[in-house]
């Protein structure tokens, strides 16, 4: 199965993309995505941990940065659907 994405998954733009239906969460999901990294090092140990937090990686901040990735790019669902965030149409 191959899926189409609006991005490189390994290495997502920092400016959303022009698909990205949601570009504030976006950039927020990138911003961790970028945080959350294994650290440049030949040396590098049998297991490779996060460089910010220090877990095995891929580490929870960044598997969620990168569904954070995806949902920015999902297309938007119609209001009163029953799924959405805090923050709806305020104009
Ligand atoms: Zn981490």
């Amino acid at each position: 199965m191959t899926l189409l994405l609006a991005f490189d998954p390994e290495n997502p733009p920092v400016s959303p993309p022009p698909l990205a239906t949601r570009p504030m969460l976006w950039s927020l999901a990138r911003q961790v995505f970028a945080d959350h990294d294994v650290p440049e090092d030949d040396g590098r140990p049998p297991v490779p941990r996060c460089a910010t937090c220090g877990r095995v990686w891929p580490c929870p901040p960044r598997m969620l940065a990168e569904h954070g990735l995806l949902a920015a790019c999902a297309p938007l669902r119609p209001a009163g659907s029953g799924v959405g965030g805090p923050t709806g149409s305020g104009d």
